[in-house]
């Protein structure tokens, strides 16, 4: 099972005391699942929820982008056919064939970035269709979009290369 969490404190909704807040992303019998739980010690307030789907919310996306950083997916070659690409995106992401077809575009080029475990999620979704695909871990860096997105694996190349 492949899973990814972190814990930090933020401040009770209620009565604005520190508390300790736990989430998590994990894969489970082949679905993407997402959970956040916390307790407060002052006034009680309390809450476990846990769902699944192709949305995690992004609270809780974006403590554990700031704790473990991005992973980037890429295409290890350019695909022949388009078909099982778009296929994968619609299924494991819940998307219409323009967002796919606008996701693939972002995949062959520059690679998608994200949590860990929704990566992962995805590249098993291009495996079982065939597809070879690049997971490598995006150093120093928030989750960027557009043209950064390049730059920020720089450096990883880099040291790989040596
Ligand atoms: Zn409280």
């Amino acid at each position: 099972m492949k899973t990814q969490g972190t814990q930090f404190t933020g401040l009770c909704p209620e009565c604005g005391a520190v508390i300790a807040y736990e989430v998590g992303q994990w894969i489970e019998r082949g679905v993407l699942w997402w959970g956040s739980e916390g307790q407060c010690e002052r006034c009680a307030h309390g809450w476990c929820e846990r769902d699944h789907g192709p949305v995690t919310p992004d609270r809780v996306r974006q403590a554990l982008l700031t704790a473990h950083g991005p992973v980037r997916l890429g295409l290890a070659d350019v695909p022949d056919k388009l078909v099982p690409l778009l296929r994968a995106l619609r299924t494991t992401e819940d998307l219409t064939v323009a967002e796919a077809r606008a996701r693939a575009g972002e995949l062959s080029a520059t690679g998608l970035f994200g949590t860990l475990v929704e990566r992962e999620y995805l590249a098993l979704g291009l495996r079982d269709r065939g597809l070879a695909v690049v997971l490598e871990r995006a150093v120093g860096s928030t989750e960027p979009q557009g043209p950064d997105a390049a730059a920020a694996v720089q450096p990883l190349r880099n040291v790989a290369r040596g």
